[in-house]
């Protein structure tokens, strides 16, 4: 059973409001390692996102990812914006013109997101980013292709929490944290905590 454009809509929704109510936990992790502005970034391209969704009109799941992209792009700063914005871009394209996204598009696009990150920001597994959380979520999305969207986008979310919390002892190679050197170890990841929080959101409403 895949998700209509309704579904993603919602789905994406979901993930908004959860990255806003994630607003204080991730200025705090920012403030840490980088410059404290993680949360506020997302807060305010994520209620951007939501105001575009009110709009409506969209006639594809591509459609709601592509205007996710364009929002994040022109309203977030910094490199989380550019970042995230590419990843909802590529995911768009790589859905085409379906009108129902199942596991195995959903594992797609999840990957299509990851290159254009990696594509963007050049960050390596182990380099403390949100690149740490998405590698190892589409490793898990692509061994359960098989599976309903739900069980593809958990197991996801699953792999993102997991890779998440393994970026505390690692010392950041790219981004401001970088700067710190040695010190940014024994401290997670911001951005890698919101792709953590963005796909266990993605899950939820998928399994609804
Ligand atoms: P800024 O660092 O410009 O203030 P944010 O605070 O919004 O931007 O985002 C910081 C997060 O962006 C980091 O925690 C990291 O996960 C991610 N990030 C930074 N640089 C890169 C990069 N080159 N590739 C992938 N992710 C990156
Ligand atoms: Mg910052
Ligand atoms: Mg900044």
């Amino acid at each position: 059973m895949g998700c209509s454009v309704e579904e993603v809509t919602a789905a994406v929704r979901v993930a908004a409001e959860k990255v806003i109510e994630h607003r204080d936990e991730l200025v705090e992790l920012d403030r840490v390692i980088g410059d404290g502005d993680h949360g506020e970034n997302l807060h305010r391209g994520f209620t951007a996102v939501v105001a575009k969704l009110d709009g409506g009109g969209f006639d594809s799941p591509a459609a709601v990812l592509k205007v996710t992209a364009t929002t994040l792009i022109s309203t977030v700063g910094g490199a989380a914006g550019p970042l995230y914005g590419t990843a909802f871009l590529r995911a768009a394209t790589a859905l085409g013109d379906v009108s129902e996204v199942d596991g195995r598009m959903a594992a797609t696009a999840l990957e299509a997101a990851l290159e254009g990150v990696v594509a963007r920001g050049k960050a390596a597994p182990g380099d403390k980013t949100m690149v740490d959380a998405l590698t190892p979520a589409v490793a898990a999305a692509r061994s359960t292709v098989d599976a309903g969207i739900a069980d593809v986008l958990m197991a996801a979310a699953d792999a993102a929490a997991a890779g998440a919390a393994a970026t505390v002892p690692l010392v950041a190679r790219k981004g401001r944290a970088s700067y710190l050197g040695e010190r940014s170890a024994g401290h997670l990841d911001p951005g890698a905590r919101s792709t953590a929080v963005l796909l266990r959101a993605l899950a939820d409403a998928a399994s609804r």
